[in-house]
């Protein structure tokens, strides 16, 4: 795994040197940013906030399909239809802000058939607890033209439920989703059959991962279940060639999936050390006894015990 950068502020990121820029129009001033990725994906990515949240289009012959749509800060619609004027489907890897804030843009967005997220769709998110994540000290470069951070929410969209095991056909090659619980009740990953990549959401990635949501708001963690969920993982896709993740540098090897399961067991048997941490300005309000985090190599885990 590679080196863990303290996740205490944005600041500009090495890894994308790795990748292919794109040239864009629709960028917002630069606010998104356009990697072409191996396997014919394309990225888009915030790195001005310090959510650093992935956005992927998945093109096949015929259709494209598109994990989440970003936080809504900027306006991603124009950009997305500069990148693919085609058909094109969206689908939420789990409700959280960061991955829904622009889905009101769009006539529809496949959610996991799943209460919460639905009835996120109808209600969206309120400003409230999410108001932290508009502090302008959580901006590289101070806020974008026309944002409005006191208005920042998640708005209602129009959700359509999809099944676990669906399989979307994108023309010549095919898209497998899967129900991966865990992280929030309604989290998912999906599959390209094609390029054999696993994109995987919120549940593996460099960072700081969350395992510790208790809330009906921001809804609920379960350590246990995404243990389950990555072993899911693991045995219905054995030939995973890479995994593309929902935050940060794009791309990890394939065995992350087991390094991860093996830390959370850990954390979850109680033979992982953690710090205590109350941290009231990244939104870490909880008890410091019961709140941890576990570091790890090129990764920690946020717990609530
Ligand atoms: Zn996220």
């Amino acid at each position: 795994m590679s080196e863990y950068t303290k996740w205490k502020g944005p600041e500009p990121r090495p890894y994308y040197a790795k990748y292919k820029r794109l040239e864009v129009s629709n960028d917002c001033n630069g606010w998104f940013e356009c990697y072409e990725l191996p396997g014919d994906i394309t990225a888009i990515c915030e790195p001005q906030h310090l959510q650093e949240v992935n956005v992927f289009i998945i093109k096949g012959k015929d259709r494209a399909l598109m994990l989440d749509t970003g936080m809504g800060i900027c306006n991603i619609e124009p950009l997305v239809r500069e990148l693919w004027p085609g058909e094109l489907t969206i689908v939420n890897c789990h409700r959280h802000f960061d991955h829904t804030g622009n889905n009101w843009r769009f006539p529809e967005v496949l959610v996991a058939d799943e209460p919460h997220a639905i009835k996120q769709a109808e209600t969206g998110c309120p400003h409230e607890p999410l108001a932290n994540q508009a502090d302008e000290d959580m901006f590289l470069f101070g806020y974008p033209e026309g944002f409005v951070p006191e208005e920042y929410c998640v708005r209602p969209f129009n959700a359509k439920p999809v099944e676990d095991g669906h399989v979307f056909d994108l023309g010549e090659r095919e898209v497998e989703l899967i129900y991966t619980p865990g992280h929030l009740e309604d989290h998912l990953m999906l599959f390209d059959r094609k390029e054999k990549i696993l994109f995987s959401g919120d549940m593996i990635y460099l960072g700081a991962i969350y395992v510790q949501f208790s809330s009906d708001i921001m809804g609920r963690s379960d350590i246990g279940q995404y243990i389950d969920s990555l072993n899911k993982v693991k045995a219905k896709f054995p030939e995973v060639s890479a995994v593309y993740t929902s935050h940060n540098d794009f791309i990890m090897p394939p065995d992350c999936i087991g390094v991860i399961r093996d830390a959370l067991t850990a954390v979850k048997d109680g033979t992982a050390k953690g710090e205590s941490l109350r941290d009231e300005k990244y939104g870490y309000y909880e008890d410091p006894v019961t709140m941890k985090q576990y570091q790890f190599d090129g990764f920690s885990i946020v717990y609530k015990e």
